[in-house]
């Protein structure tokens, strides 16, 4: 065996270990897998296996889960909708949590007005179900295809709002497995960004509502949204917009400027929609779309002089390793 060969046989079995030893310590409703394939778990629908996945069915998995992975020195990474993610070919080498389990996807209205929701609730659920109680303030986060832990971590916003401008509290785990709740002006919050969830999991907040109205005219709202992002935003598979708006400026409107709408490397392409959308046109792969958003930077930088930045994330690495 070249030795090459027999490092991988050596990494797949430490994985092996690694779940098999994870596997008696957590209940039965707590799914556990091996090189679990997240393309389909991601809107962009590119990208290798989790080396280990889990959905921990509640606090105390989860916590054993993070116990684990400490131990053994395994990186632990978060998975939402997988809406805002490019994940390599490769996959990544460490321990993929998502909180897909029922029991993080609470919505609780609370007697004081406010309301408690789950870091696993679906954004379009958040929206119908406040609609339904007749609370509004969240129209805005219509359309956005993430969960609220995924949204959190990226400050996602829309139509001029912010997903903290809503938050007042926000209950996150350490990966040591303590659990701390944040009042708003303990938060680093700015453009797509939450410091507090760089080394930690969000696991729910507590959300003001901007006043009672009846669900009719909250659900006209979410219908107006909806419409513009219809007439805005491809259909084909993506993760949203790839680059951030410079300072003053639309990435957007740059990448049209500079003719790149079309472009494509495979099946990966510059949406003529929206420039700064890369869509899947069907078999895309994690290396078309690091190649095209290589592509794009550079016919931007040399053509306009702007250094544009990646809003989304490439799951398990840094994008400055690979531009
Ligand atoms: C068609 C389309 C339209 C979009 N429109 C918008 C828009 O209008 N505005 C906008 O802001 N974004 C938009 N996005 C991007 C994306 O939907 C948002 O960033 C969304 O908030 C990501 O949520 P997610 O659950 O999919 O997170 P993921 O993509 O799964 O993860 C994003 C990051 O959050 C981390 N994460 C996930 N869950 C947790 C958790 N519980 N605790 C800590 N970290 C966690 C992940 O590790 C990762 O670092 C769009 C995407 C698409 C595909």
């Amino acid at each position: 065996m070249s030795s090459e060969l027999s490092l991988l046989a050596v990494k797949t079995l430490s994985w092996d270990e690694f779940a098999a030893a994870l596997a008696p310590l957590l209940s039965p409703e707590t799914r556990l897998r091996r090189e679990e394939p997240l393309a389909t778990k991601t809107t962009m629908r590119v990208g290798g296996a989790a080396r280990v996945y889990a959905e921990p069915a509640s606090i105390a998995d989860l916590q054993t889960l993070l116990r684990a992975a400490v131990q053994r020195s395994v990186k632990v990474l978060l998975l939402g909708r997988g809406s805002n993610l490019i994940v390599p070919d490769e996959g990544v080498d460490g321990l993929v949590i998502g909180l897909a389990h029922d029991v993080w996807a609470a919505f609780e209205p609370r007697s004081d007005g406010r309301v408690w929701v789950g870091a696993g609730l679906r954004l379009k659920n958040l929206c119908g179900l406040a609609a339904k109680a007749g609370l509004t303030g969240f129209e805005f986060l219509e359309g956005i295809p993430g969960n609220v832990g995924g949204a959190l971590r990226m400050n996602a916003g829309a139509m001029g709002g912010w997903i903290f401008d809503v938050v007042e509290e926000m209950q996150l785990m350490t990966f040591a497995g303590e659990v701390k709740t944040l009042g708003k002006s303990a938060l680093h919050v700015d453009y797509r960004h939450c410091a507090e969830l760089h080394d930690a999991i969000a696991l729910g907040a507590v959300l003001r509502p901007a006043a009672h109205a009846d669900a009719e005219a909250i659900n006209r709202q979410i219908d107006v949204y909806r419409r513009k992002r219809h007439e805005s935003q491809p259909r084909e598979p993506s993760a949203g917009c790839v680059f951030k708006n410079p300072p003053g400026l639309s990435a957007g409107r740059l990448i049209d400027e500079c003719g790149l709408k079309g472009e494509h490397v495979g099946d990966a392409e510059v949406s003529g929609v929206h420039a700064n959308f890369i869509i899947n046109r069907g078999q895309a792969t994690g290396a078309d779309v690091l190649e095209l958003v290589r592509r794009v930077r550079t016919r931007v930088r040399q053509v306009r002089g702007v250094e544009l930045e990646p809003e989304v994330l490439l799951y398990g690495k840094n994008w400055r390793d690979v531009l």
